[in-house]
């Protein structure tokens, strides 16, 4: 066998001109279709358009180009089948021994702000599948290009043998299908989401992975990163790294939850992240501000921590960070002074955030976990808590200066890892207890944590106190107002012990665990 006739019919042009110029070279016919016809006739290479081989001209805005008996008897036909080629020469067809196809760019038209439904329909390719799969199949015999990245094995192996190995067209063809099944789940993940079914009978969004990780979260763990084809801006797969080493999987899960919190606020803020939980998130009138107490709330941790900030770091923030050993510096921004400074760290990533949003008014979207046999999917946890859902239960109303503090304490405690109970004072965590089996211990950490700075501060819990033990212990301590979902049958003794204590409490009606 011999590759002696191509189809090339691509939506993206990349490197087709050097592949086809190369195979024209070759002696090998090249059949095309009208963009890429008029590309390679016009770079100099010897092309036949489709229409010739069709006896059908390309019609409704190329919906129907390709889609031709004489095309895909050409692709599908099995050559040492003399029925086959018995048909092939009674109608006087020819065989097509190698495609070259890649799809409408449906994931960028839908990744797009405010695709028209109708763009996104246009952008469903019909006839490139169905090209695709007809030479897949037939890959005994027919060699099929998806991917600009194989052209020049495939240039390759035919200037060596005039053909591919079966080897190879049997890879080529498992990449054809891994496509174009990536291609109609997104597809169907983008109808299904127009018509409000965020959870179909068959869960097929499907990612594509931007890199293979050095290992997952210890040494002995493969691992790989994957993007899902029209993710929004503002996360971290739309980060430009400005600086620095590749990102580890733990670098990049971390990053991840710096990024959801630091996108709770529209004030100035800094968040720092270690192990999967904040330890220390700050708020104020600056970057340089909000930093100073993120740090200041717990100068330990921070240590070898990620840092996350919603405004451009300046030179004077840059100044503080570089004082101490850290992975990551997310920020919509840096400024010259600021990159030039970090930059003289080795061992630091930067990472610029593009469209650096907030999380208010964002839509749920579904969050995965795997068990073992299946996965579970639910809506993120997108709730916002307004004034309506706050209600005071204690005798004391909290003041505007806790109110202020008890919404910052919530907007905290949200991300931390369940039990979870937050300290927070002066815009600034003074305590954070995370992931604790019981409440009270959640408590106990934070508190302990605080040490001085517990009296005065507010504290929030992510869930309702079962009994009121944590609040004789915040109380003890020398807290003046807590916020909590309530709902316990339990609340009338947590409600007795903050009024006796003179402490006010708020009650939101939301819980928010995390695990
Ligand atoms: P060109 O730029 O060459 O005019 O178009 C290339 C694109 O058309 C490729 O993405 C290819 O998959 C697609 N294509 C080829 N044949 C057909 C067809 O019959 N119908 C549709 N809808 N798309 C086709």
């Amino acid at each position: 066998m011999a590759i002696k006739r191509a189809l090339i019919s691509v939506s993206d042009k990349t490197g087709i001109v050097e592949f086809a110029s190369g195979l024209a070279k070759l002696g090998v016919e090249i059949i095309s279709t009208g963009g890429t016809q008029s590309l390679l006739k016009d770079k100099g290479v010897p092309v036949i358009g489709i229409s010739e081989v069709t006896g059908f001209p390309e019609i409704m805005d190329g919906r129907v180009k390709t889609l031709h008996p004489a095309v895909h008897s050409g692709l599908l036909a099995v050559r040492d089948n003399e029925e086959h080629q018995a048909s092939m020469k009674k109608l006087g067809l020819d065989y097509i021994d190698l495609v070259v196809v890649n799809l409408y760019p449906f994931a960028e038209t839908i990744a797009k702000p405010n695709v028209a439904y109708e763009d996104a329909i246009e952008n469903i390719d019909i006839g490139g599948p169905t090209m695709l799969r007809s030479a897949a199949k037939n890959h005994a015999f027919v060699s099929v290009v998806v991917d600009a990245a194989d052209y020049a094995k495939v240039l390759e192996e035919v200037q060596e043998t005039g053909d591919t190995t079966l080897e190879t067209r049997k890879r080529l063809a498992a990449k054809v299908f891994r496509h174009t099944g990536s291609y109609d789940a997104l597809i169907a993940d983008y109808l299904s989401k127009q018509m409000g079914e965020p959870y179909p009978e068959r869960y097929t969004v499907t990612y594509e992975k931007m890199q293979e990780l050095r290992y997952g979260e210890n040494p002995h763990q493969s691992a790989a990163f994957y993007r899902k084809p029209n993710a929004a801006a503002g996360n971290i797969t739309t980060a430009e790294q400005l600086h620095g080493k590749e990102l580890s999987f733990n670098n990049i899960n971390d990053a991840n939850t710096a990024l959801q919190i630091v996108k709770e606020f529209s004030e100035p803020a800094v968040v720092a992240v270690k192990h999967m939980n904040p330890c220390g998130v700050g708020i104020g009138t600056s970057v340089l501000e909000a930093y100073q107490k993120a740090y200041a709330a717990d100068p330990t941790s921070i240590f070898g921590g990620i840092v996350a900030a919603n405004r451009a770091i300046d030179k004077a923030t840059a100044q503080l960070l570089h004082e101490i050993f850290l992975e990551i510096v997310i920020a919509p921004d840096f400024t010259p002074e600021a990159l030039d400074i970090l930059s003289k760290k080795k061992n630091i990533r930067l990472l610029k955030v593009v469209g650096l949003d907030t999380v208010a008014g964002r839509k749920a979207e579904p969050v995965v976990t795997t068990v073992e046999g299946g996965m579970l999917v639910q809506d993120s946890d997108a709730y916002q808590l307004t004034e309506a859902d706050l209600k005071v239960v204690s005798e004391r109303q909290p003041t505007e200066e806790e109110m202020k503090q008890l919404l910052f304490a919530w907007k905290v405690v949200k991300h931390v890892k369940s039990n979870a109970i937050v300290l927070v004072a002066d815009d600034m965590t003074v305590g954070v207890g995370a992931g604790q089996m019981n409440r009270v211990g959640a408590a106990k950490i934070a508190i302990e944590q605080a040490g001085d700075k517990a009296k005065g501060s507010v504290l929030s819990s992510d869930a309702f106190f079962p009994m009121g033990d944590t609040l004789e212990m915040a109380a003890k301590a020398g807290i003046t107002a807590v916020i909590q979902p309530g709902g316990s049958i339990k609340d009338e003794e947590s409600i007795r012990v903050a009024n006796e204590n003179g402490i006010a409490m708020v009650m939101t009606g939301v819980r928010h665990f995390k695990h």
